[in-house]
């Protein structure tokens, strides 16, 4: 991992990754409804492009879509394929929050998470090989464990959430890019926090506190990285 020294296993190339990013986000959009509110899909756009700006990663074909879904629920694929799901919408809010909630995303991207969870997960139980035949054959079996291992797993039905080494890598990445994005990075606080109280009074949390554990540190977390965020920072 650039910029930490951790090491990750890594049997994909990023080009392979990328490749199955594509076909994941295509298997979703397949599935799924686009939003018709104009102003809500523009929000997202705007949003994604400054995220996707601060990253640095022009070779990626960054796309935002916004599936009509009351899950509250994002998700960026290898090669800048995002989604955004309108259930998320009523706690994001304001672009800030929603910037923090796709810099953490997109930084999940970046930072290759999905890539790795292949590695570790579906290959280590089947084998390079099979999983590439198998991804080829269009298999719906495969492409919905490797959606689900890249980060998608909410269309396909196979919520699996995020390590806590990854989570915290793409709240500290996530935090840096919305700062470097012109988002004061205070506003993911105001965003966990809106987050736990939409949980309060659900029988389930919401599918992205599901997949993305809210211990108690990661507030504590974030709030020592702001300093740090706050260097990037240049209102716009
Ligand atoms: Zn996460």
């Amino acid at each position: 991992m650039p910029g930490t020294g951790r090491h990750q296993l890594l049997l994909l190339s990023e080009g392979q990754e990328v490749q199955m990013g594509l076909d994941a986000y295509r298997e979703v959009l397949k599935k799924s409804k686009l939003s018709t509110d104009p102003a809500a899909t523009e929000q997202v756009r705007r949003v994604g492009r400054r995220i996707a700006e601060a990253t640095g990663r022009t070779d990626y074909q960054w796309e935002f879509s916004l599936i009509e879904d009351k899950q509250v629920n994002a998700f960026c694929l290898p090669g800048g394929k995002v989604a955004v799901y309108t259930g998320l919408l009523p706690i994001t809010g304001d672009d800030a929050r929603l910037a923090a909630v796709l810099g953490h995303e997109v930084a999940h991207a970046i930072a290759r998470h999905g890539g790795e969870r292949v590695s570790q997960g579906l290959i280590v139980q089947v084998g390079l090989t099979a999983t590439q035949v198998a991804l080829a054959r269009n298999d719906p079996r495969a492409v919905q464990q490797v959606t689900a291992l890249l980060g998608a797993g909410a269309t396909v039905g196979l919520l699996l959430p995020w390590s806590r080494t990854q989570e915290s890598e793409a709240d500290h990445l996530g935090l840096i890019f919305m700062a470097k994005a012109g988002y004061d990075p205070h506003a993911a606080l105001d965003l966990w926090r809106r987050m736990a109280e939409a949980a309060k009074g659900r029988e389930r949390p919401p599918e992205f506190l599901s997949t993305h554990p809210s211990e108690a540190t990661r507030i504590a977390q974030i709030e020592a990285w702001i300093p740090e965020a706050m260097q990037y920072y240049r209102p716009r």
